[in-house]
């Protein structure tokens, strides 16, 4: 016999997965020219430089064996205080090495939070549209998972609904700003609010409401500050990744941050370790480790995303689509041209035009459009797109 749960969930593929397969069957069909496919969070900007150059450095003077060899579980000492150190800079912060677990990118960061904090009964809550991995991740613990539905007027948050479902079995809640697939930033006065509701609550319930901060689109973000959580909430965990902001996804690195300020900081820290244990990860890949103190707070070129922003976006919002326009993040998510958002996207796949429908993300009626592809691709697409709109005219 075997898990009905995991054949369940390892037995269907991603909406967006599957999109994105028959993407591949299209190009083989009618050519890489004719297909737009915009389903998948891929970055298509090379890394910085100085990624490349600090492999080759690494691997020119470091001994091979230590390169190569097993970290500490929660990671190299030296990385982490290298890490600290620009997460201080760049924050005015007072962390160390010791506030820091490094980990495989922010999937293994999230499954490692909620798996650290869940106990039976708990709850995590979280803002729709939101990152349809989190249900997988916070049901894999035992824990429950709900959704505060989205204000789709800005993408904000939702603040009665989420005052309606918060309740004393609620652990933690999950953000995610810039926001996947919103693109929204949580304004300044969103987080305060939220840190005040999450403070009022915890007094009445009697025990801590953590913050979980996913953050893999922190550095892209355009014209506006994203405001730093820890700053705002003391109760904050930090869920980082590299994926996007130096396009390493496949390589699989980011952090835990558990601030010092957070209660029970340390004991969290080690139930993180722990966490880490139980799930098999020994420790997040040694060379880009390295890489990723060495290239903390760089980024790739962030300019093809904001040009790709600024095409699409005008171009869609002069075909008659609506959409907030998105501060961050290389995704735009306009509602779809008839309620049912599946069926716009199946006219939209007849076009080879390749969209993700709102539903999977807890906002039906609109569609999530992933930018983070060749500008040629989207002036390419732009026929199609009309042909679209026009079937609703
Ligand atoms: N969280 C959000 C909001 C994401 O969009 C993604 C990936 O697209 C992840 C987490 C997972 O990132 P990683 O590749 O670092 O595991």
């Amino acid at each position: 016999m075997y898990s009905e749960k995991m054949y369940e969930l390892g037995s269907r593929r991603s909406v967006i997965r599957e999109i994105f397969e028959f993407g591949k069957k299209r190009i083989a069909q009618v050519g890489a020219e004719k297909v737009f496919d915009f389903s998948l969070g891929n970055p298509n900007v090379p890394a910085p430089q100085a990624v490349e150059d600090t492999i080759l450095e690494l691997l020119r003077t470091m001994d091979p064996a230590q390169l190569h060899g097993y970290t500490s579980a929660q990671g190299d000492a030296g990385v982490r205080e290298q890490i600290a150190a620009a997460l201080n800079k760049a924050h005015g912060t007072h962390y160390t090495g010791d506030n820091l677990y490094m980990t495989v990118g922010a999937a293994a960061s999230l499954c490692i939070c909620f798996k650290a904090l869940a106990v039976e009964g708990d709850e995590f809550l979280t803002f729709a549209p939101y990152f349809p991995e989190y249900k997988v991740f916070v049901e894999g613990t035992g824990a429950s998972f709900r959704v505060v539905p989205a204000d789709t007027e800005n993408f904000q948050i939702h603040f009665e609904e989420f005052e309606r479902l918060i309740s004393p079995r609620t652990k933690g809640v999950i953000v995610n700003s810039p926001n996947n697939p919103s693109g929204v930033v949580y304004s300044e006065e969103t987080v305060r609010r939220l840190a005040e509701i999450l403070r009022e609550k915890s007094a009445q319930y009697g025990h801590p409401i953590y913050l979980i901060a996913d953050e893999p689109y922190r550095e892209i973000s355009y014209d506006v500050e994203v405001p730093y959580l820890p700053n705002y909430y003391e109760n904050t965990l930090v869920c980082y990744s590299y994926s996007k902001s130096l396009s390493l996804p496949g390589e699989r690195i980011g952090y835990v941050l558990v601030p010092g300020e957070a209660e029970d900081s340390k004991e969290i820290y080690a139930a993180v370790c722990g966490a880490g244990r139980v799930l098999g990860y020994v420790c997040a890949p040694a060379l880009f480790q390295r890489v990723a103190a060495a290239c903390t707070g760089m980024t790739s070129d962030l300019s093809v995303y904001r040009r790709n922003r600024e095409l699409l976006y005008g171009a869609l919002t002069d075909l008659g689509f609506s959409c907030v326009k998105p501060q961050g993040a290389f995704y735009l998510f306009p509602r779809s041209l008839e309620p049912d958002a599946n069926a716009f996207c199946e006219k939209a796949r007849e076009l080879d035009l390749l969209l993700v429908p709102g539903d999977g993300f807890g906002c039906p009626g609109h569609v999530r459009i992933s930018y983070c592809v060749q500008t040629e691709m989207i002036e390419r697409s732009l026929p199609a797109f009309e042909k679209l709109a026009a079937l609703y005219r």
